[in-house]
């Protein structure tokens, strides 16, 4: 296995995370820690069957985030992208709500076939990682079939009808987790828990990112028994969320937006949160979870970078 030589020492890193805040941390994380020391457990819950084809939202921004082709001023998708297959399917009055590239299509096209063959979607993601040049291992939490529903006043929907169909206007009263009694751990992930020094949450949506990856009830149990600190960091900037409904999902389903909030979705779960500058007077009700303040906006490279150091910092080099 190759390795590239990054900073020492060598910090073994598990990173749960979402598809766009997520990626973007672990970007900052891999370059702070060794990619090859990394291990980021991504989510399936929005994973979506369109147009006979097997999307995974959040494995795939973290792989294009890694290896380099991801779209960043868009957050998601490839960078250079075109859409003529969408448009043909949208001419001949097909499917075309769920927005997808002619070259990310391509990476649906391999997956779904491996996935039709019997391949496990982690060992076809480890295989879309190697070819695409990505060191770090990704791992989906769950190689079962896990889909996230959200009960609103508007009716039941499946995540990606909710989210992108109806632009997630709709508040949210619940999140079920279609699957979870029958998910395990996919192969490797609890070995990386395991083995971890350190446990990071991403600044992803609680909810409908990191809460899918705890359904998987064993992978749950493995975070409360952890012997070594678990750091989220919060997607809230100043008690509102960067991009999408997390904001609002928090103060319908837990009262407010303050840290404690969302240091609330992970109970027993973390020792530390990450919070922001604009939130640091809005500390209190976190108990024994150690407030870690910083700037959290991670707008560029550098600043991705640092806060990846900050929650790295949690544990003594
Ligand atoms: P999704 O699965 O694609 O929706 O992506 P995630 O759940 O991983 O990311 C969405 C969350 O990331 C939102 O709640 C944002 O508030 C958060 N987020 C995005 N960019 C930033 C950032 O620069 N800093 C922080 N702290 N949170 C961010």
């Amino acid at each position: 296995m190759s390795r590239r030589a990054r900073r020492e020492p060598r910090l073994n890193v598990a990173v749960l995370s979402g598809g766009v805040g997520g990626a973007r941390f672990v970007r900052g994380v891999v370059d702070v820690a060794a990619a090859a020391a990394t291990t980021v457990v991504g989510n399936v819950g929005d994973d979506v069957e369109v147009l006979g084809l097997h999307v995974s939202p959040d494995l795939d921004s973290i792989l294009y985030a890694l290896s380099g082709l991801a779209d960043e001023r868009r957050g998601w998708g490839r960078s250079d992208e075109t859409w003529d297959a969408l448009e043909t399917v949208g001419s001949l009055g097909g499917d075309d709500w769920f927005a997808l590239g002619d070259k990310d299509l391509g990476l649906h096209l391999v997956r779904t076939e491996a996935l039709r063959a019997g391949e496990p979607l982690s060992t076809v993601t480890a295989r879309l990682a190697e070819q695409l040049g990505v060191a770090t291992r990704l791992l989906p939490a769950t190689d079962d079939r896990l889909r996230t529903w959200l009960d609103t006043p508007a009716g039941t929907f499946p995540f990606q009808e909710w989210f992108v169909a109806r632009g997630h206007r709709d508040e949210v009263d619940a999140v079920r987790f279609e699957g979870e009694k029958a998910a395990r751990p996919a192969p490797g992930v609890l070995e990386a828990i395991a083995g971890a020094e350190l446990i990071l949450l991403a600044p992803s949506n609680p909810y409908v990112s990191i809460g899918p990856i705890l359904a998987v009830r064993q992978l749950r149990d493995a975070l409360v028994r952890r012997r070594v600190p678990c750091v989220a960091v919060s997607p809230l900037i100043g008690g509102r969320a960067v991009k999408g409904p997390a904001d609002r999902m928090l103060q319908r389903l837990a009262g407010g937006t303050s840290p404690a909030h969302v240091a609330g979705c992970y109970p027993g779960l973390i020792d530390a949160l990450v919070v922001d500058e604009a939130d640091a007077d809005d500390l209190e009700g976190l108990g024994d979870i150690r407030p870690i303040v910083t700037r959290t906006l991670m707008s560029s490279r550098d600043a991705r970078r640092r806060l990846a150091e900050v929650a790295l910092g949690a544990v003594p080099a």
